[in-house]
């Protein structure tokens, strides 16, 4: 069976791929032909997942699954969010997010925060939904060198260490994409 993902982003395609028997083979929007920009205008994480699911689905005719992940802080009322790639700006510079959230949080005493991924699979017509969250704390200062995005400043409870001081291993065991993927993966199987 083919399944497109609807990522070009080369190292989440071949993750996903070793996760998955062989008789499943994903396909990324390079290989279907999709140059065009996928839409994600949604307000909510769930919504952009869903969104470009079914662009793919309903332009190409293709079982898909599309993902999307925010990081929302507890007393910035689930922001970033949605709009966790392009916080500070469109240049989408995780630096700049993540100067922007610490200033936001200078001063306050409730750092929780949670990551959320949603993967939307639309399959033979069926469309089901799979969510991953892991809770943690957003701390004053960036450590580590690994991961990307937020990373630097997220620890996840029961940890000390940043995502970014975290090998690759060691945080898609626990992190919210990991969570997500392993329920689609468990699903497709
Ligand atoms: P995307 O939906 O996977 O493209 O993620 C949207 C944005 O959320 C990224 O641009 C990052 O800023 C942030 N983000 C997503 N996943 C992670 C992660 O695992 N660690 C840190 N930041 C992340």
């Amino acid at each position: 069976m083919k399944l497109v993902f609807a990522s070009n982003n080369k190292n989440k395609i071949k993750e996903i791929q070793l996760l998955l028997p062989s008789s499943i083979q994903v396909l990324s929007l390079e290989d279907i032909g999709c140059q065009e920009e996928i839409p994600e205008t949604a307000n909510t994480i769930e919504g952009n997942a869903i969104l470009k699911a079914n662009y793919i689905t309903e332009k190409y005719g293709y079982n898909c699954f599309a993902d999307d992940t925010g990081l929302e802080v507890a007393v910035l009322n689930g922001a970033p969010g949605v709009y966790s790639a392009r916080y500070a700006g469109e240049q989408k510079d995780a630096n700049d997010n993540m100067d922007k959230l610490l200033a936001n949080l200078k001063d306050k005493s409730n750092r929780k925060a949670n990551f959320k991924t949603v993967i939307c699979l639309n399959l033979n017509g069926e469309q089901t939904l799979f969510t991953g969250i892991i809770h943690g704390q957003i701390i004053e200062e960036k450590i580590g060198a690994n991961g990307f995005g937020y990373d630097p400043i997220f620890v996840a409870d029961g940890y000390t260490k940043t995502f970014a001081e975290l090998t690759i291993e060691e945080k898609s065991l626990i992190s919210h994409r990991g969570l997500a993927v392993k329920q689609l993966v468990d699903f497709l199987k």
